[in-house]
């Protein structure tokens, strides 16, 4: 078995969340997709790289929904020692003036040519800890904002360290995935200061030196969605001294320490996951250089066997050079076709087989999937059921596939659940609709690679990127979705998909973002899909080669690498000087 070296990494990526397999639940949705899909990009490329994450014991939650949409969770039990391995180390974290005990888990992720990329799980259910701090690593996103800042403490403090302890000494990036993981840049600053003696505060040049091994993304486009914590919640967990070490380093305000601040201010790079991102958060974060890179989904994960089977055969070298899919214009249009009957085939045989539910495998299929949050709008394609029983009357017969878990305390979300339940009710025999529960990384799979339509109506600007429709054009299949996050880069109308509302107005406007939905189901998609069958597969196509050969995570990766990883200061709107000034060396 080939193993990374242990020593030099040229990224540690910190998450608190990591999809690395089907069996494994430490995730919720895209951020966690997107960090499994880096780890797999960099082990594709042989990339010395390591994740760490919390082992996160109770999973998420596991969805259950009653005939009327209401939504029930109960904890995921899985057995880490089936799929992961115990490392020998352990680190200590001190959380409210305790010693918290923390080890590892390693999972190794194994790219094309057998290059392995590790991720360790940090896990505090040591019986050497109280029972409270046993439970901490055990809750993906549960509990209140006390178990998270522990949490978070765990994350960077316990990663930094167990990295250390695990013999890695030279990082060239210690990239951090949203907010959640900003810590790992204070342990990292008090690592610079280390064996000063008493008083051992961080000096200017400290500070830079942090800045110049740490690299931030942040996911979230609206203010709200970062996190923040109170600063006596903050002085409780961390103590005095560390909050004063984040006062000076100007990651405080309005009483409360903000993640993405310090994140911000101890970055020498820092980028959104897309361009309308990039925008947004330049309008948020005005004293900082923000950078684009916009996500993409890793090709050998997402694309269904029947498409690998025809890349394989039509382009071989797709998976080693994703780039190679742009080579997919020239496969003859019955393959494409082919290989996605195939491919629906497998998602209504799955559908069968969860709901008893047998779906028409000649009926146009629109599937929408994903984190149900009041911004992502799933139920606008049932806003006006009326008009669209009269566009499956009148353009042709319509079904629909939906999932997706609303967060336990969401409860706009879980009220969408049911008003996307009822809708299904008063369409019965007219639209089948069918809601599957428990969306996760194995059904997200068969919906985005089966069905005929990929539909995704966030609220604009809040899509940052968005990934399931990448995974959507992979595999053929089209997009209808809103101008916001991957799509205005993705989507050339009637070529690669379609588009819902116009890109020239910044917000959502309500009123327009349904009738254009129906307008194009009516007017463009349905009439392609049932009268010019080689109109829709030359969409299919395009899809394919326009998108799939550029939104993946080796061209993520490879972006990465060249702009931040490998890369010096840009994060330079504000001079470094004047953060690091602020911090005073004789405090
Ligand atoms: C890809 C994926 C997501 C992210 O999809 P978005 O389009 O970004 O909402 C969420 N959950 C699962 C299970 C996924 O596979």
């Amino acid at each position: 078995m080939m193993e990374t070296a242990t020593g030099t990494l040229t990224v540690a990526y910190f998450s608190m969340e990591f999809a690395v397999d089907p069996a494994i639940p430490t995730y919720s949705g895209g951020l966690g997709i997107l960090a499994g899909d880096t780890m797999r990009a960099a082990a594709d490329l042989g990339l010395p790289a390591a994740g760490v994450t919390l082992l996160h014991r109770k999973g998420y939650f596991r969805q259950h929904l009653d005939e009327d949409g209401n939504q029930s969770a109960s904890p995921v039990e899985w057995s880490p020692e089936k799929y992961l391995q115990k490392m020998p180390p352990r680190v200590m974290a001190t959380i409210c003036s305790r010693q918290v005990q923390v080890q590892a888990w390693r999972y190794l992720v194994r790219g094309q040519f057998g290059h392995t990329v590790p991720v360790y799980f940090l896990d505090t259910a040591l019986p050497e800890n109280t029972p409270w701090d046993q439970h901490l690593t055990d809750y993906l996103y549960g509990g209140d904002a006390h178990y998270r800042l522990c949490q978070e403490v765990i994350l960077g403090w316990g990663g930094t360290a167990m990295l250390r302890m695990l013999g890695y000494h030279n990082t060239k990036a210690c990239h951090i995935n949203e907010g959640h993981s900003a810590l790992a840049c204070l342990a990292l600053l008090e690592e610079q200061t280390w064996g000063r003696g008493a008083g051992n505060d961080a000096t200017p040049a400290d500070v830079e030196a942090v800045r110049q091994r740490c690299v931030f993304t942040t996911h979230t486009p609206l203010p709200v969605g970062h996190d923040g914590f109170p600063l006596d919640l903050v002085r409780g967990v961390l103590g005095s001294k560390r909050v004063d070490d984040l006062m000076a380093i100007q990651c405080c305000s309005d009483g409360a320490l903000s993640m993405t601040n310090l994140a911000l201010n101890l970055s020498r790079y820092v980028n959104g996951v897309s361009m309308r991102h990039e925008e947004v958060s330049r309008n948020m974060f005005t004293n900082h250089r923000i950078n684009a890179i916009t996500n993409g989904v890793h090709v050998g994960t997402w694309t269904s066997a029947p498409f690998c089977r025809l890349y394989d055969h039509c382009i071989p070298e797709w998976r080693r050079d994703n780039l190679y899919l742009r080579y997919a214009i020239n496969i003859p249009l019955g393959e494409i076709r082919q290989a996605h009957a195939e491919a629906k085939q497998g998602l209504l045989a799955e559908v069968e087989q969860r709901t008893g539910v047998r779906l028409d495998p000649a009926v146009m299929t629109i599937g929408l999937a994903r984190r149900v949050t009041a911004y992502k709008r799933s139920d606008l394609l049932f806003s006006d059921l009326e008009r669209l029983t009269s566009i499956a009357r009148q353009a042709g017969p319509l079904q629909v596939i939906c999932g997706g878990k609303a967060h336990p305390a969401d409860e706009g979300g879980k009220a969408l659940i049911r008003r996307i339940f009822q809708a299904k009710s008063a369409l019965e025999g007219i639209i089948p609709v069918v809601y599957l529960e428990d969306y996760d990384m194995a059904l997200a799979k068969y919906l985005c690679s089966g069905v005929d339509l990929w539909l995704n109506t966030p609220q604009k600007p809040r899509e940052a990127s968005g990934t399931s429709g990448m995974k959507a054009a992979l595999n053929g299949v089209p997009s209808l979705s809103i101008l916001d996050g991957w799509w205005l880069e993705g989507h050339i109308e009637g070529v690669t998909g379609w588009c819902i509302g116009d890109a020239c107005y910044p917000e959502t406007r309500p009123d327009r973002d349904a009738p254009t939905l129906y307008d194009k189901l009516e007017q463009v998609i349905a009439p392609l899909f049932y009268q010019q069958q080689d109109g829709f597969a030359s969409v299919m196509r395009s899809a394919i080669a326009m998108n799939g050969s550029y939104f993946n995570t080796q061209r993520m990766l490879g972006q990465y690498l060249q702009n931040a990883y490998l890369r010096g200061d840009t994060n330079l709107a504000v001079p470094a000087a004047d953060i690091a000034a602020t911090v005073s060396p004789s405090r």
